[in-house]
């Protein structure tokens, strides 16, 4: 069977990060056709659409195929999304405000496209695979250039009326805390997210060197250093580096516990860039958890053993949930007596 004879039948998801963008072309059957990784062109914002319809178009080629070939895109974006409209209100990491990315791809590409935030799509991705086991509830924790959660429940995304449940990378964990750019002090991003890493460890090594002679000042610099670069010292050592690292699980601990009895979800997956650190990044955050349960009975119940998770680097899933957002809608469009992922299930 020809690409031809298969029509409108791929369905492409793109995952927009803040330094790469990931496309997956996919086959009905869910298999992986191609899948191409290339640096995120921050141009302006009049010519984002440009850019990201001609990567599509670079990796149908790569797939032997053409936007005829291709049912549905789905596009993730680390912003705020009008999901019925394709409108990105504000992606602050991109310098987006009120770009109209739906609506601009489907003119150039001929191909319907349905845009939704990055990580709530990547929720959606995680639960349709069942990658953490057959649950209806799961939230995904990214931790990463700022913090955000995307949240399944009963087996459907849960955007809220404002298109922002889970955005608890605002919610205040220290009121004498960092500035945050949302304009507020102290929020969990302020705290535990990848910049914050690295801003309050640059701060303790300059107190350091401040206070008293420093042995290990310029051993790690704090000239471009990023949140890789805190775990690499605090494994060669640091003591600065470690006790950051250790308040910074202590707030990741606060947030999963504050997601646990915000929504009572199976899984608490943690994933973005400062996740991939791994062991180094979660084990503090077991030690929290551990001290909460040991206090609290009520803590021990909801912070079930099985409860937490950290997604494996290089599991796409941006793109997967990007995919997940394309096929949903095109289900929905073809079957649209059948209850789907946006419709209001009825109790009667
Ligand atoms: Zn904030």
């Amino acid at each position: 069977m020809t690409s031809g004879a298969t029509l409108r039948e791929l369905i492409v998801g793109v995952d927009i990060g803040g330094t790469k963008t990931a496309i997956l072309v996919t086959e009905p059957d869910g298999s992986v056709r191609v899948r191409q990784v290339a640096p995120t062109a921050v141009g302006a914002p009049n010519r984002a659409a440009d850019s990201i319809a001609s990567l599509v178009q670079a990796a149908l080629d790569a797939a032997g195929a053409t936007p005829d070939d291709v049912a549905a895109l789905g596009v993730g974006v680390p912003g705020r999304v009008e999901r019925q409209t394709g409108q990105v209100t504000l992606a602050v990491n991109l310098d987006w405000h009120d770009l109209p990315l739906g609506p601009r791809l489907e003119a150039r590409l001929g191909i319907p496209t349905f845009v939704e935030n990055d990580v709530r799509a990547a929720a959606l991705g995680l639960h349709r695979r069942r990658l953490f086991g057959s649950v209806e509830s799961l939230a995904l924790l990214a931790i990463g250039t700022g913090i955000s959660a995307g949240v399944v429940l009963d087996g459907r995304l849960h955007r809220g009326s404002l298109g922002l449940a889970g955005e608890i990378g605002h919610v205040v964990i220290d009121p004498d805390g960092p500035r945050c750019a949302c304009g507020n002090s102290g929020c969990f991003e302020a705290v535990a997210a990848g910049p914050a890493i690295v801003a309050r460890t640059r701060a303790g090594w300059a107190a350091r060197r401040n206070g008293h002679a420093d042995t290990t000042a310029g051993l790690h610099g704090d000239r471009a250093v990023d949140a890789e670069g805190v775990f690499a010292a605090a494994a060669a050592g640091d003591e600065v580096a470690r006790d950051i690292l250790e308040s910074t699980g202590k707030a990741v601990a606060w947030g999963i516990h504050l997601l646990a009895l915000a929504y009572d979800v199976e899984r608490i997956v943690l994933g973005g860039g400062v996740s991939h650190a791994g062991e180094p990044f979660i084990a503090p955050i077991r030690r929290e958890l551990d001290r909460y349960r040991a206090v609290s009975p009520l803590a021990a119940e909801v912070l079930r053993p099985d409860l937490l998770e950290l997604l494996p680097p290089g599991s796409d899933a941006g793109a997967w949930g990007a995919v997940t957002i394309a096929r949903d809608a095109l289900s929905r469009d073809r079957n649209p007596a059948s209850p789907g992922q946006e419709r209001v299930v009825g109790h009667a």
